[in-house]
């Protein structure tokens, strides 16, 4: 059997080509495993459980005819949409993780996180994280309307850019000492993670041991995941395969 874990997919009706790999990725290479594990960032905005916009409704659901069939699939919070909630869960059946946890794969303790904590060189955005995952901001947020929302969203954009800044979650990279502070914290060897968009598989030495730290690429131009199973981790990319033709079934000559 194998777990799957994916990350930083970006979801937005502007990139329709990335909704449509995640449900066909849903729908067929995710039905074979036996958890799926989405390490957050699934969406590129999330204003709140209570958002009306229908993109997110057909992507509840697809979500939902997943979890329906009884394979267990979690969800942990990334900086894009750190604001969903247990409504969200409730509607879709993920399960919401905390950042970190560890688990146990196969006999091998593993740590998960986003990996937006770990960017500590950046200590203005450790600063806005602090703030923006305050369970009293939140709620501040939350009880102002989609439409005050949608507004305070846009003006920190700008805010962001102005301050030359809009690309800083994409180009930081984690900070090596704290990742390794992370894992002697936890006592693991392994972590997994996602949000620098660098996919690779670093191996480095903590404290006379080896340790691994495993990255998951973003789904922009392809998708990416990690296969686990009893051989261990496999840091994968999933080409976007060509739209089906006019009938969506496949020319049985060919
Ligand atoms: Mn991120």
């Amino acid at each position: 059997m194998t777990t799957l874990f994916i990350a930083d997919l970006h979801l937005e009706a502007n990139r329709p080509e990335i909704g449509e790999q995640f449900l066909n990725f849903l729908a067929n290479e995710a039905r074979s495993a036996e958890a799926l594990y989405i390490l957050g960032d699934l969406f590129e905005a999330w204003l709140g459980d209570d958002d009306p916009n229908p993109y997110y409704a057909g992507t509840k659901q697809s979500i939902r005819d997943f979890t329906d069939r009884g394979i267990p699939a979690y969800f942990m919070h990334g900086n894009r949409d750190f604001m969903i909630g247990e409504d969200f869960a409730a509607e879709t059946g993920l399960q919401l993780l905390a950042d970190p946890l560890v688990i146990d794969l196969y006999g091998q303790k593993v740590l998960l996180s986003h990996g937006d904590a770990l960017c500590t060189d950046d200590e203005q955005y450790q600063q806005v994280r602090a703030m923006t995952r305050n369970p009293d901001w939140q709620a501040m947020m939350r009880a102002k309307s989609i439409q005050e929302r949608i507004a305070f969203a846009i003006q920190a954009r700008k805010d962001s850019m102005a301050r030359g800044e809009s690309l800083t979650d994409e180009i930081m990279d984690v900070n090596q000492v704290a990742v390794e502070a992370l894992l002697r914290e936890n006592g693991v060897d392994t972590m997994l993670h996602g949000h620098t968009h660098r996919p690779a598989v670093h191996e480095f030495d903590l404290d006379g041991r080896s340790a691994t730290r495993i990255v998951l690429g973003d789904w922009y131009e392809q998708g990416s995941l990690v296969r686990w199973d009893t051989d261990g981790p496999q840091l994968e990319f999933m080409p976007r395969q060509a739209p089906p033709n006019e009938t969506g079934t496949r020319d049985p000559d060919s």
